[in-house]
């Protein structure tokens, strides 16, 4: 029989342990039977996403649970934001993260994301920018589109294009809007700047007089006169999953980051409606999809990011919350898919601590279910209890080579 893999990934839903929860972590305190159930009848481990001590990027660590070294791979997160937009990123293109903004007359941001600027009003301004001529460079194409809110995505397309740029967004209001400079000493990265600072120019510009824009100032809305750039990226070449396990692989995700790396590696991108990468997301839309993908699908990750969310918000009670829908989607999991021919992962990509509200460099807990799966003693899923599993300690990128193994899809070493 041909057996299949469903990875549950839960965006930074690993912590440490809170006061508020009486030192416990929110999967400590949280009613989870159906998590409980994978450990209790799986085998569990912790995962040292990147290295240990070192804390992960969403990107680098879903790369790295996708069984891909993210040390190697890594080109930016630009290229793989542009990618889970649905902008077509070729090798040598060069691709960056927008914001619309609001600046002054003196190029002061005012507002980093333009009073979250509704999405009709972004994609309006983006058909504007999209028709600016790029006179003075014959050789290069650009696209931009814009995603949700404020977010947008740049992608320059020609030769002699570097990545080697830095950012023209300060990060911060009531600081200028930055040149973009160099970084490297080649020509490629001088033009490149060069580049990016002339259609900043434009687009401010174009953007000023635009009818949005006057419609905003008439509606006391900040305009959306500028477009901030960052996180200057190129596709990373890697072989794709296919090619490496032989398997058909597909990716529930609603978060463009994620879309993005899931693109690179090869994976068919299954939309779900209702799924939005917030806490409000449709949980169980997202679930029966994954059940369903396998059917066509040999490989699905079901990515949920709402915990994460709530861990930088630092808001506990939320974390739990979501937690407990994670609980109700795997329930519905294990009771749809056939588990004696599907394996099923729950991890998550990173710790976000509710405390410091960031990512933090702490291993998190991993639990596989499935037929043949060597059974531990531990019986539930958290930070602490993982950390006694049969898989003890991993590093992200050996997650995968684990799970093809147990479908049959890993190579022998030797003969
Ligand atoms: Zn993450
Ligand atoms: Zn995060």
């Amino acid at each position: 029989m041909c057996s299949k893999v469903i990875l549950f990934i839960a965006d930074g839903m690993a912590d440490r342990p809170v006061k508020e929860l009486g030192w416990k972590t929110p999967l400590e305190v949280a009613n989870k039977p159906r998590l409980n159930q994978m450990a209790a009848t799986g085998i569990s481990g912790i995962i040292d996403p990147i290295a240990p001590g070192i804390p992960p990027g969403s990107d680098t660590s879903t790369f790295a649970l996708l069984g891909y070294d993210p040390i190697k791979v890594y080109a930016g997160r630009g290229a793989l934001e542009a990618m889970g937009i649905g902008l077509d990123v070729k090798p040598g293109d060069v691709a960056f993260r927008c914001n619309f903004a609001t600046v002054d007359e003196h190029m002061t941001v005012l507002d980093r994301r333009a009073g979250r600027i509704a999405n009709e009003d972004a994609s309006g301004l983006s058909t504007t920018l999209q028709k600016i001529k790029l006179v003075e460079f014959p050789r290069t194409r650009f696209t931009f589109k814009n995603a949700v809110q404020h977010r947008a995505a740049l992608v320059l397309h020609g030769a002699g294009l570097s990545s080697a740029v830095s950012d023209s967004d300060p990060e911060s209001v009531g600081k200028r809007v930055l040149e973009v400079e160099p970084l490297e000493r080649t020509k490629a990265a001088k033009q490149t700047a060069h580049l990016v600072n002339t259609l900043a120019h434009e687009f401010h510009k174009a953007l000023k007089k635009d009818e949005v824009n006057v419609e905003r100032i008439k509606r006391k809305l900040p305009p959306a006169n500028v477009v901030l750039f960052r996180g200057a990226g190129t596709v990373p070449l890697v072989s794709s999953l296919q090619d490496r396990f032989g398997i058909k692989p597909a990716c529930i995700a609603a978060v463009s980051l994620i879309r993005g790396v899931s693109k690179v590696v090869g994976m068919d991108l299954i939309d779900v409606k209702g799924a939005t990468g917030t806490p409000q997301t449709d949980y169980m839309a997202k679930a029966r999809a994954a059940a369903r993908a396998l059917s066509k699908y040999d490989f699905v990750l079901l990515h949920v990011k709402a915990t994460d969310v709530a861990s930088h918000d630092g808001n506990a009670k939320l974390k739990i919350d979501v937690i407990e829908k994670i609980d109700k989607m795997m329930g519905y999991l294990l009771d749809t898919v056939d588990m004696e021919s599907v394996y099923i992962a729950i991890t998550a990509d990173h710790t976000t601590s509710l405390l410091t509200r960031n990512h933090e460099g702490d291993v998190v807990p991993v639990a596989i279910a499935g037929p043949e799966v060597r059974r531990d003693d531990v019986t539930e899923f958290n930070e602490r209890t993982c950390a006694k599993g049969g898989l003890h300690r991993l590093r992200g990128f050996d997650l995968m080579s684990i799970l093809m193994g147990l479908i049959g899809k890993t190579k022998k070493f030797g003969s």
